[in-house]
C-alpha cells in the first residue's frame, strides 16, 4: 500500500542539514506515525513521502520554504521563564519550547535576566535546507476517527 491522502504512515527518520550535521533523528523511539494529506509534516517531507511504500528506504531535501520557512530578521521577544517548557536555567543558543496560544512553539534563546529571556521568533530549523533520511516502516488505511479528528492515533501519534 502506498502513502497517499487519508492513509496512516509510520516512518523512521534521520535529521541532517545540507552540510550533513546531524539535527536530530527518531532514534530508539517509537517510529513517527501521522495521517497523510492532513498538513501533519512540513510539506517538503509529506510531498517526499507520497506515493512510497513500507520497507522503502530514500532520503527527502527540503527546501527552507517547504520547511520550517525562511529565517526572518523579526525583533526578539521577551517571554517569562516560567512560561518555558522544560528547562528553567537556560542559556543563549538553547532551543527552548514556549507554551504559546496555538500550542507549544521552538525558540532559540538570545539572552537571559533574570526572570525573563528574549528569544528569537524563528523557528531553530527556520533557514536551513533539510535532509531527511527515511525508513518508511508501515502504511495503513486511516480509521474514521482518525479522519475525523485530522490526524493519527496510537503508538508515535496522538494519545488521547
Ligand atoms: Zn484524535
Amino acid at each position: 500500500m502506498k502513502a497517499e491522502k487519508d492513509t496512516v504512515v509510520s516512518f523512521h527518520y534521520r535529521l541532517s542539514d545540507s552540510g550533513g550535521v546531524a539535527l536530530g533523528d527518531s532514534g530508539d523511539h517509537e517510529p513517527v506515525t501521522y495521517l497523510h494529506g492532513h498538513g501533519n509534516l512540513v510539506p517538503g517531507l509529506e510531498s517526499g513521502l507520497r506515493g512510497r511504500e513500507t520497507g522503502d528506504t530514500f532520503t527527502v531535501t527540503v527546501p527552507p520554504e517547504q520547511g520550517y520557512g525562511l529565517h526572518r530578521d523579526l525583533p526578539t521577544q521577551r517571554v517569562p521563564i516560567k512560561r518555558l517548557l522544560g528547562s528553567k536555567r537556560p542559556r543563549p543558543g538553547d532551543v527552548v519550547a514556549i507554551q504559546a496560544d496555538d500550542g507549544t512553539r521552538q525558540m532559540t534563546v538570545v539572552k537571559v535576566g533574570k526572570f525573563n529571556v528574549d528569544v528569537d521568533p524563528n523557528h531553530p530549523l527556520a533557514g536551513r535546507t533539510l535532509q531527511f533520511e527515511v525508513e518508511l516502516l508501515d502504511v495503513r488505511d486511516a480509521t474514521a476517527e482518525e479522519l475525523t479528528h485530522g490526524h493519527a492515533h496510537g503508538p508515535g501519534g496522538h494519545q488521547h
